[in-house]
């Protein structure tokens, strides 16, 4: 079965097509001499932290998936970041066959090469929507296995959280000059953009940035979206909620297996990892989608104040950003090599989506 055929049904019927797909293969199967298909336990690092859970959850939907399809003998464990790889170093340990896969973000290894910014989302980039038409009909797919093939990875779509919120600032931002000199928890290419635009990026773990924020240690912070902000309290300290998160317009999660560990499974096993793979993307972004409205009906109850973003503030931000991506793809060929392919399709998802999508949304959403 080809990818792109199972994913015509992608969403509820996935499952019911590999689970089908798995019976025929292995009455073929059974009917040669191997007989029966075998036992595989695999370990899954995770670079996210369990209270994360609509994330976290992602690789639980994963394993939860493959062990009723194949009845149980397909298993994969899954560990928390930190539990037996530190959580920004999944993509090494899977890499190096320290754990067989790992569920993270190729946007926590720019740092190795930008390019792998393109697993996840670059600022002002795809939505979750087109992230998936790219990925799966666009050559997305194709362009970042090529890329992680160097490192011995197949990587996979794995949940996407939609449009993230711009965050919490103890001061309003009324214009760009209100951002030079402030000190914000935003990592990676946002943080670049940030510094770009005057303001201090700070990299901060999850439980790191409460108590920064609290002491006045940093002005602003970014997480995620309502429903993981509202557990870590910000509103108590930053009444001011900023949106849209435009650093984190549609990022996507991945699963990367290990090429030789995968390259050994027996094909019906292939087809239900991408199966279970392809309804925990979906899977994830459904759970923010009926998560968020309701932790931000709470979190304006609680009195927090919601602002858009100033107008210069997305203007400059976005000129920075094209800015920071032309340099970097005159050095560096592999970042070029996506790059060129992505931003075309970009342009082209953006006219149809301002038509008949936008015009709609601006309608209904009043
Ligand atoms: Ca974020």
């Amino acid at each position: 079965m080809q990818r792109r055929d199972f994913l015509k049904g992608a969403g509820v019927g996935v499952a019911a097509s590999a689970a089908a797909a798995l019976q025929a293969c292995a009455k073929k199967e059974s009917a040669g001499a191997a007989g029966e298909l075998p036992a595989i336990h695999w370990r899954l690092a995770s670079s996210f932290p369990k209270s994360l859970d609509t994330i976290y959850g992602a690789a639980e939907v994963l394993a939860n998936r493959l062990d009723k399809i194949t009845g149980g003998k397909f298993q994969i464990r899954v560990y928390a970041g930190g539990e037996i790889v530190p959580g920004l170093q999944v993509m090494d340990a899977v890499q190096q066959g320290t754990v067989e896969c790992g569920h993270t973000a190729g946007y926590y290894y720019v740092g190795k090469n930008m390019a792998y910014a393109f697993d996840t989302c670059l600022p002002f980039g795809l939505t979750a929507r087109q992230q998936n038409a790219w990925m799966y009909f666009g050559g997305g797919l194709e362009l970042t296995r090529e890329l992680f093939k160097s490192a011995n990875i197949i990587n996979f779509p794995g949940g996407n959280t939609g449009v993230q919120m711009g965050g919490w600032f103890r001061k309003e931002v009324n214009s760009l000059a209100d951002l030079k000199g402030l000190k914000m928890r935003i990592p990676g290419i946002g943080g670049q953009i940030m510094a770009r635009l005057g303001a201090v990026p700070q990299t901060l773990a999850g439980g790191d940035i409460y108590p920064a924020l609290e002491r006045g240690a940093i002005d602003a912070a970014e997480w995620v979206g309502p429903y993981d902000d509202e557990k870590l309290g910000f509103a108590k300290i930053a009444k001011n909620y900023y949106y849209p998160g435009w650093w984190e317009g549609g990022p996507q999660l991945s699963f990367y297996v290990n090429i030789e560990k995968w390259n050994a499974l027996p094909e019906a096993y292939k087809q239900a990892f991408e199966a279970a793979a392809a309804e925990a993307n979906v899977n994830m972004l459904a759970a923010y989608d009926h998560k968020n409205p309701i932790a931000l009906q709470s979190l304006v109850k609680a009195g927090v104040q919601l602002h858009a973003f100033p107008q210069d503030v997305m203007a400059e931000a976005e000129r920075a950003a094209f800015e920071l991506y032309d340099e970097e793809a005159a050095k560096n060929e592999s970042f070029r090599k996506i790059y060129t392919e992505w931003k075309k399709y970009r342009d082209t998802e953006i006219q149809w989506f301002k038509l008949a999508e936008a015009s709609y949304d601006n309608f209904v959403n009043k």
